[in-house]
């Protein structure tokens, strides 16, 4: 056999999946991600490995930036072939790296302006990484196929998309290559998702393949305290109700809103929280919020059951969509309780920030944290408990009350990792570890040689394996 495998990205890291196959004289790129973490973001705006122009197709895992972000790059640089990926990953990747290229065009223009009234020069140009252009021009190339249909890539190249139940259409995708009369398997996990969660399917399994490329976000740790999502919500929300004042709830527009709604559409329901006024003042979110409520068949038994009894978490008493900035802003006038969910999810950007400015030095007012701060964002400074914070070049005292609720993670833990991989009926020739920092993979990779015997490598950023 003659496969090549090259780690373009998400070796020793979480963010800028890409990985490349070449077989049978095609090039396909399996995820197009953007970096993300702040040490490898230079990675962004180097060339790629192949010629853009000589890449087949680009498969496509998840609509999450980290997987889809740098496409419009791709295509901007001469890649014409498919982006192949499910129907709702590219209704949802079509939202995202539109506002993705409106924000790189924004940024550039914000950061030559301060560089030429400090006469200085930045490391990176003050160009946009891409444009609103390019992004359409990527969404043109979407070429959606529905799950555990194979699909032929070309040259003895098939993919099937398998529900990876992280976020609305993921996927992992099995990649078949076949070569004088004999297959070789890739399984490709993108993100896995967990087992039991609310509204999506549980992550699917494999019985057999050669290899496998696995995610390890939380390789080296176990979630704690899931379950009591619920619970901890009820009892901030009550508390919120005594004290008489809002709930900011800082959140990320792709499943992480949706998830928030569907709790609190459960709590008022069995009537553990009042009816209150809950507003989404995120046009991402808002726009997402839509693409759920139109694939309603691929949730779980029991959020079908919900939506066709009538009680969709997307429809509830007092759900608010906030569409125009004019509407976000007379949001300031409310007092009393009210919850107003906004992005960014670690308040680095957007309507979030008004809201904060609102609310963050009332005693009588929370700020909940539905998901992970990263270093060095205004969201993490507010959960380390700054006594104060600066928001739009002020400096604001932090009197509101802090909550974070721990259980919303959409990624496998180390245990779920090893449920994953333990339904396969035959040992893998080669384990690829990827998609986690290096402590998190190596952690997981001596783990599973332990468990399972199996042979395990954590690779290296750029490095190229040719598959037997
Ligand atoms: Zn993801």
């Amino acid at each position: 056999m003659d496969i090549s495998l090259t780690f373009m990205g998400a070796a020793r890291g979480v963010t800028g999946s890409r990985y490349l196959v070449e077989a049978n004289g095609l090039t396909v790129l399996v995820d197009c991600g953007l970096y993300q973490e702040r040490e490898f973001l230079s990675r962004n705006w180097e060339p790629f490995r192949c010629r853009p122009s000589d890449l087949h197709a680009v498969l496509l895992t998840h609509a999450h930036l980290d997987h889809c972000g740098l496409l419009p790059k791709l295509v901007n640089e001469g890649f014409r072939g498919r982006v192949i990926c499910t129907p709702a990953t590219a209704d949802i990747a079509k939202i995202i790296l539109l506002d993705s290229a409106k924000i790189q065009e924004e940024d550039a223009a914000y950061k030559k302006k301060r560089h030429i009234r400090e006469g200085r020069k930045g490391p990176y140009p003050e160009i946009p990484l891409y444009t609103v252009a390019d992004a359409e021009a990527s969404i043109k190339l979407f070429d959606p196929v529905e799950y555990n249909t194979p699909v032929n890539v070309g040259n003895g190249i098939e993919a099937t998309f398998h529900d990876a139940g992280h976020v609305l259409g993921s996927s992992m995708i099995k990649v078949v290559v076949s070569q004088g009369g004999e297959k070789r398997s890739i399984v490709f996990s993108g993100d896995i998702g967990r087992w039991d969660r609310p509204m999506l399917q549980d992550p699917d399994v494999f019985r057999r393949t050669d290899y496998v490329v696995m995610e390890s976000t939380y390789g080296d740790r176990a979630h704690k305290g899931a379950g009591v999502i619920d619970d901890e919500l009820a009892e901030i929300v009550n508390s919120a109700f005594r004290a008489g004042g809002n709930i900011i709830v800082p959140s990320f527009a792709l499943q992480r809103t949706q998830e928030v709604l569907y709790y609190l559409n459960k709590l008022t329901m069995e009537k553990r929280i009042p009816v209150m006024d809950v507003y989404i003042d995120s046009p991402m979110a808002i726009r997402i919020t839509e693409v759920y409520k139109s694939y309603s068949g691929q949730f779980d038994a029991e959020m079908r059951e919900l939506l066709r009894s009538g009680q969709s978490p997307f429809d509830f008493p007092g759900l608010k969509m906030v569409q125009t900035v004019e509407e976000s802003k007379a949001l300031n006038e409310i007092k009393g309780t009210v919850m107003i969910i906004a992005g960014s999810g670690m308040c680095t950007g957007g309507r979030i920030k008004h809201h904060l400015v609102n609310n963050i030095s009332r005693p009588e007012c929370t700020v909940v944290f539905v998901g992970y701060q990263a270093e060095g964002t205004l969201g993490r400074q507010i959960l380390d408990g700054a006594r104060s914070v600066r928001i739009h070049g002020q400096q604001r005292p932090v009197r509101a009350k802090i909550e974070h609720i721990h259980g919303f993670s959409a990624h496998a833990d180390r245990d779920e990792l090893l449920k994953w991989l333990s339904k396969l009926t035959a040992e893998p020739k080669l384990v690829f570890i990827t998609h986690g920092e290096a402590r998190a993979a190596e952690s997981f990779r001596d783990l599973l040689k332990e468990k399972t015997g199996y042979n395990a490598t954590v690779p290296e950023y750029g490095e190229e394996f040719h598959l037997e």
